[in-house]
C-alpha cells in the first residue's frame, strides 16, 4: 500500500534542501509536482519544481475534479493532481507531497493514514538569516514571510512529526529516519537493527515529544528579531 508523506514548512526553513537530500537516499519514493498559477522564480523549470499554468487552466482542472487537494497560498493557486497518487500506487511506490498547512489538513481528512511532517527553523533570527542569505527575496517579501511563518507554526499540532532544522546533517538523518520508520512499521516485519535505530530517532520527533521545543520557537517569533541567528 502506498504511504503518503506530507511535508510542510514555513518558507526558508530548509524544506527544499531536506527534501532534495531525502530523494538521494530513499528509493521507491515519488515526489508529487504541484500545479501553480504563480510565475516561475529564478531557475525553476516547468515540470521540474512545478507545472506552471494559467488561472483559467487551473479552474478547468478544478472543474474536472483532477485535484486531490488545492489551496490558495500567498495569493496564488496551488494543487496536487490525483494522478500522482494513482501513479505511485500502480508503481508500488510511496509519495511525498510538499504542500502548505491548508493542503495538509485536506489530505489528512481524505487519507487519515498519511504521515505529516512539519519542518521548523530553530528560531526567528535563524529563519531571517537564512531567508536573507538565500538572496531570493526583497526585504518586504522577507518581512511578509516572517509574519506568515508565525501563523503557520501556530498550526504545528496538526502534524504527526516535528523536525527542527538546526544542524543540516542531523535533520537529513531525522527526516530519513521518519520515512523509513513509518515504512518498517507499516510492513509489519520484525525490525532490523537499522530499523530499530530509525524507529528510535523518529520517536524523538513525535509531536508529543516536541511540544515544549515548538513553544520556545513560537516565543522567539513573539519576541521579534531578538533570536540568535546561526549559520551553517
Ligand atoms: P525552503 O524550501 O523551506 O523555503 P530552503 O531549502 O531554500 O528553504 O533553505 C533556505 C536557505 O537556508 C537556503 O539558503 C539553504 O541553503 C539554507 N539552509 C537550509 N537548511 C539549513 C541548515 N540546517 N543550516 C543552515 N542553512 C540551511
Ligand atoms: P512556493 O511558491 O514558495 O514554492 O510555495 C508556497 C507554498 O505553497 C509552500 O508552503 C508550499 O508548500 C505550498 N504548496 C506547493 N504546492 C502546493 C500544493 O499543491 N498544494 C498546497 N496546498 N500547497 C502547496
Amino acid at each position: 500500500m502506498t504511504l503518503v508523506y506530507i511535508i510542510s514548512a514555513p518558507s526558508g526553513s530548509g524544506k527544499s534542501t531536506l527534501v532534495n537530500e531525502l530523494r538521494k537516499f530513499v528509493s521507491n519514493l515519488d515526489f508529487s509536482i504541484s500545479y501553480t498559477t504563480r510565475a516561475p522564480r529564478g531557475s525553476e523549470q516547468n515540470g521540474r519544481e512545478y507545472y506552471f499554468i494559467s488561472r483559467p487552466e487551473f479552474d478547468q482542472m478544478v472543474r474536472r475534479d483532477e485535484f486531490f487537494e488545492h489551496a490558495e497560498v500567498f495569493g496564488h493557486c496551488y494543487g496536487t493532481a490525483k494522478r500522482f497518487l494513482t501513479e505511485a500506487e500502480s508503481g508500488n511506490h510511496d509519495l511525498v507531497l510538499d504542500i502548505d498547512v491548508q493542503g495538509a489538513a485536506q489530505i489528512k481528512q481524505k487519507l487519515p493514514q498519511a504521515v505529516s511532517i512539519f519542518i521548523l527553523p530553530p528560531d526567528r533570527g535563524t529563519l531571517e538569516w537564512r531567508l536573507r542569505s538565500r538572496g531570493l527575496d526583497t526585504d518586504a517579501v522577507i518581512d511578509r514571510r516572517l509574519a506568515t511563518a508565525k501563523r503557520e507554526i501556530e498550526n504545528y499540532d496538526k502534524y504527526d512529526y516535528i523536525l527542527v532544522n538546526d544542524r543540516l546533517d542531523q535533520s537529513v538523518d531525522a527526516l530519513k529516519a521518519i520515512v523509513l520508520a513509518e515504512r518498517s512499521r507499516r510492513s509489519g516485519a520484525t525490525p532490523s537493527a537499522q530499523d530499530s535505530r530509525n524507529l528510535h530517532l523518529a520517536e524523538g520527533c513525535r509531536l508529543e515529544e516536541m511540544r515544549q521545543e515548538v513553544r520556545r520557537i513560537l516565543r522567539s517569533f513573539e519576541e521579534g528579531s531578538s533570536g540568535t541567528a546561526s549559520g551553517f
